[in-house]
């Protein structure tokens, strides 16, 4: 029998990690990619206990750890620096097996890149258009010697937050919207230790996170009208967060101005009622883009790929089958967490209201760490599928 063929849209986190899902099931992938060189674009990342089993199942565990930090759990504070909340990183230990780890966004997707075959990927590859019946797929894109097109039993759309393959798929529904903040982010080189932590403020949040070998993450977020610039954006980080509790400042002085992303946020609010048509199957951010604020937009993606390559484990046979599967499996639980993210959101980065602040803050000292980690682990203690 013939290898079955997939054909991977968007050569980002999620793309990747679906190519080698369905490559470790012997399947030959073809990733395409419309950026000139693959890299990911962006700081640092915090993976959880869910994203790391889903990241031992693709046989990655001792890369990724060998290249990343172990975080200690902090907690939030307020912009003082006083403890609102604390984790428990040893019952956090306890519980799920691991501490959450900082990565720099590159080294994912460096080790990523290196477990998939080399003439797999192809870069400069732009995809205009996907057909698909029950029986199979093609794909025309514009490559770097002109128009092509690509035979394929399955298609996996994972080119992002403004999906091509979503919006010609899933015509009715709605473009991504603004969540209402927009985010700053830098990686730096800070080799002080430092804890895992989150300050709030009113309508702005700074998140700090340690990605290993004397590296920080650090992200900011404010609630602001879309599509704002800075001419410099690191002066409008310092404007408004440098008076913020230590190590914030010191943060900002170590920040190289030419390295700090600015996003505004969007996210996809009107739900997918599938994130399968045809033999087009959707993930990470193309199937559910969601706010960062429960930090699971990458991890949701990773599990997808591994779902999505354990479904498939047959090859091209019974794919229609295999391909409800992986929706039924993942399209609840990937929406309940992007409507709990926005939530978090809501309740935490962009509260603003001075009593609500206050009652918030009352709240938090009141909860004990035990019930801080037990309302995470619905999110994050996720198990791959066996076999
Ligand atoms: C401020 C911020 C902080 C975050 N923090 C975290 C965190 O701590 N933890 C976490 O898990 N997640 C986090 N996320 C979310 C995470 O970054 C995303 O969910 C994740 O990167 C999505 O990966 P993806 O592969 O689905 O999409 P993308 O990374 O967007 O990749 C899509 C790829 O497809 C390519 N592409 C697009 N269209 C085409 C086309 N037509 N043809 C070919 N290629 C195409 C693009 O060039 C791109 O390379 C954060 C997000 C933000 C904005």
């Amino acid at each position: 029998m013939d290898e079955p063929h997939a054909v991977v849209v968007g050569g980002g986190i999620g793309g990747l990690s679906a190519a080698l899902a369905l490559h470790r099931r012997d399947w030959r992938v073809t990733v395409l990619e419309r950026a000139p060189e693959l890299r990911e674009v962006g700081a640092g990342l915090s993976l959880m206990a869910n994203a790391l089993r889903a990241l031992d199942a693709l046989g990655l565990s001792s890369a990724l750890r060998s290249n990343a930090h172990a975080e200690a759990p902090g907690g939030v504070r307020d912009r003082r620096g006083r403890w609102l909340s604390r984790m428990d990183a040893a019952e956090m230990v306890r519980q799920l097996g691991t501490s959450a780890l900082g990565v720099h966004r590159a080294t994912l997707h460096r080790i990523l890149r290196e477990a998939l075959p080399a003439s797999s990927l192809h870069t400069g590859a732009e995809v205009e258009h996907v057909d698909s019946d029950s029986d199979h797929a093609t794909v025309r894109y514009r490559g770097p010697d002109g128009p092509r097109t690509l035979h394929a039993d399955l298609v996996v759309g994972a080119d992002g937050l403004r999906s091509r393959l979503r919006a010609q798929l899933w015509p009715k529904i709605p473009a991504p919207v603004y969540a209402g903040s927009t985010a700053w982010r830098a990686a730096i080189a800070f080799p002080e230790p430092i804890p895992t932590a989150i300050t709030w403020g009113p309508a702005a949040e700074f998140g700090m996170v340690p990605i290993g070998d004397g590296w920080l993450y650090w992200y900011a977020a404010r609630n602001a009208p879309p599509g704002g610039h800075a001419p410099d954006e690191l002066a409008a980080v310092r404007e408004h967060f440098g008076t913020w509790h230590d190590p914030i400042p010191a943060l900002l002085a170590a920040t190289p101005p030419k390295v700090v992303l600015r996003n505004d946020i969007h996210h996809l609010a009107t739900a997918l009622p599938s994130y399968v048509r045809g033999r087009v199957a959707l993930l990470g951010d193309a199937a559910h883009a969601m706010t960062p604020n429960l930090g699971q937009g990458a991890g949701q993606a990773i599990e997808d790929a591994v779902v999505l390559g354990a479904a498939c484990a047959g090859g091209a046979q019974g794919l229609p089958a295999a391909l409800a599967a992986y929706d039924e499996q993942r399209r609840p639980r990937t929406q309940a967490i992007a409507r709990a993210s926005l939530r978090a959101g809501r309740y935490g980065q962009q509260l603003r209201n001075p009593l609500a602040l206050a009652a918030r803050t009352a709240a938090l000292r009141l909860v004990p760490a035990s019930v801080t980690l037990r309302s995470m682990t619905w999110c994050v203690d996720w198990r791959p599928p066996q076999g």
